[in-house]
């Protein structure tokens, strides 16, 4: 009888086995499925109440994941290919959580029945490596020749984008705009130069874009009215100065013996003020923007010369004006000059809704634009930006990387029945688990009908037999439940999407797949399993 040795602190928990790592494969599959009724067209979308009670309603996969907050760590892998994916190319995040969620559920017979997880791993890196490669083989690159034919190429992309979301009614009038607005940025594509502005009221259809930076009218005081409200070419003065009258500290102690000096100190004051706003003036700034605030004197002193001014401009406003118009931020008024000042062609105040916004166009530095979103509810606007965000970023990819694919399902059965066929030339267990692959991949169109209420056996098998001929593009058509060529019913994707999607999903099996111990530590866990006996949670979800 050899005593026990004890490695770990007490209350450590430790499970392994094959039987915790289905336990961490069922974990994934409730994440998968936490997910899997938003995909596509007809997706639902899920209404998220966090504990402040602020709801929010969304079809983004990656939104939903992160406001899950999923504890499973394991489980957490999936978050986190989401985050990634959204980061990387904005869009395919709902079809890479079920992807991997997919993956993991088609091995778990293998691994029930004993199969090593390396060799599962192995098979599904090659499968991965075999479905990248034909995707590249069959992407078809959309021209850049035409200037028409390029734009229409863009819009398919934003308008598949858009069309698994709430406004998918009006993908045709966003879709214009959408391409629009990354056509306006210069060759980097920076998405920070695409501002996004909520304003409520109105129509969605009433949302414009405008050609440069626009921003909420600050707060102001007395005196504003009065200043102009539009210029062309003025000069723009950007600064972190507070042009107020500063009000006496509280428990500050001046000794003054007559009244005349008390009005010396009061008069030092205005003069300092106003010997800030003359050298403003003199630089022939006639716009001033500051971070801080700008008070009532200044306010009028800025009305009586023609001048405009906002105070307590959002940091991120002004550092896209700075971006669009030039200058710098200056902290004293001693460094104004031509070349700190920015400029635009035109500067105006207008009405949107019931408030008022500054823009600022026609700028000649960074391509910069600003979307002005109308609509109802603040949530329906909030998914309506995280919805063109998504097709923003596909327009961007496709721009990048102009190759495409069809999507609805097609892509994925063509790269299904490759598989089937290239796994009927390995000879052992490889075969099983590349067959187990394609057959995880046919997840995204049965997904596609099951959301949409349609008989998704009878279309998948309507699919396979049309990509057995050779029609690769063939995929679901959500119109008439039925099968279509998606290339030619224009539902274009980028082929990065999708290699991207595939490579982060099969990762993330693979990672899950390779873990054969987890081990919960109560100090750095979370702290409330201390003291529970060792041993509890071996094989069961955590
Ligand atoms: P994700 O977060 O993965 O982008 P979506 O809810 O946007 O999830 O759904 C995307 C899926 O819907 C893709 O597989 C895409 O090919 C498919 N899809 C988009 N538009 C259509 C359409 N008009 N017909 C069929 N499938 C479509
Ligand atoms: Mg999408």
């Amino acid at each position: 009888m050899q005593p026990q040795i004890i490695l770990l602190k007490e209350g450590t928990e430790s499970s392994q086995g094959k039987s915790q790592l289905i336990s961490n494969i069922n974990a994934c599959q409730a994440i998968a499925d936490c997910v899997r009724t938003t995909l596509g067209p007809r997706g639902s979308d899920k209404l998220i109440v966090n504990n402040n009670g602020n709801a929010t309603i969304s079809n983004d996969g990656a939104t939903i994941m992160k406001m899950l907050d999923v504890v499973h760590p394991a489980a957490r892998t999936l978050v986190d290919i989401a985050k990634s994916q959204d980061a990387e190319v904005g869009d395919g995040t709902t079809s890479v959580v079920l992807l991997a969620g997919e993956l993991l559920r088609q091995v778990k017979p293998y691994i029930e029945e004993g199969v090593h997880s390396q060799v599962t791993i192995k098979a599904y890196r090659k499968a991965t490596n075999l479905c990248i490669e034909k995707i590249n083989e069959i992407a078809v690159t959309i021209g850049k020749t035409n200037e028409a034919e390029y734009r229409a190429s863009l819009e398919k992309c934003a308008a598949t984008a858009m069309s698994s979301k709430l406004i998918h009614g009006q993908k045709d009038f966003f879709k214009k705009m959408v391409v629009d607005a990354v056509l306006m940025l210069d060759t980097l594509l920076p998405l920070d130069m695409i501002g996004i502005k909520k304003v409520p009221g109105g129509g969605l259809e009433d949302t414009l874009l405008v050609q440069g930076v626009a921003f909420k009218k600050t707060f102001s005081y007395a005196g504003f009215e009065m200043q102009p409200k539009s210029y062309d070419n003025p000069k723009i003065a950007l600064l972190n100065i507070e042009l107020e009258l500063k009000a006496e500290r509280d428990n500050a102690e001046v000794r003054v013996a007559n009244v005349a000096e008390y009005q010396k100190i009061v008069d030092a004051e205005w003069g300092i003020l106003y010997d800030k706003l003359d050298k403003i003036h003199q630089s022939g700034a006639k716009i001033v923007l500051s971070k801080l605030p700008i008070g009532d004197v200044a306010t009028q002193y800025f009305s009586d010369r023609d001048m405009f001014c906002a105070g307590r401009v959002p940091e991120e406003d002004l550092k896209r004006t700075i971006k669009a118009c030039g200058g710098s931020v200056l902290t004293t008024v001693g460094d104004l000059k031509d070349s700190t000042m920015g400029t635009c062609e035109r500067f105006e105040e207008k009405q949107i809704g019931s408030d008022r916004f500054n823009f600022f166009t026609g700028c000649p530095h960074a391509k910069t634009c600003t979307v002005v979103l109308r609509g109802g509810a603040e949530q329906f606007m909030d998914e309506t930006e995280r919805s063109l965000h998504d097709a923003i970023m596909i327009v961007r990819r496709a721009m990048k990387n102009d190759a495409i694919v069809a999507g609805g399902g097609a892509i994925e059965m063509e790269l299904s029945k490759y598989l089937r066929d290239v796994s009927r030339t390995i000879a052992g267990k490889e075969q099983l688990l590349i067959g187990a692959y394609a057959k995880a991949l046919e997840v995204i169109p049965r997904q596609l009908c099951d959301n949409a209420g349609f008989d998704s056996t009878n279309i998948l098998n309507k699919l396979r037999q049309k990509h057995a001929q050779g029609h690769k593009w063939y995929g679901v058509d959500i119109m008439n439940e039925d099968i279509a060529d998606n290339f030619h019913e224009c539902v274009w994707e980028p082929s990065l999407v999708k290699i991207n999607a595939l490579t982060a999903a099969s990762e993330a099996a693979c990672l899950i797949l390779s873990v054969d111990e987890t081990v919960k530590n109560p100090k750095s866990g979370g702290g409330d399993m201390g003291g529970m006996p060792a041993g509890r949670g071996r094989g069961r979800p955590m």
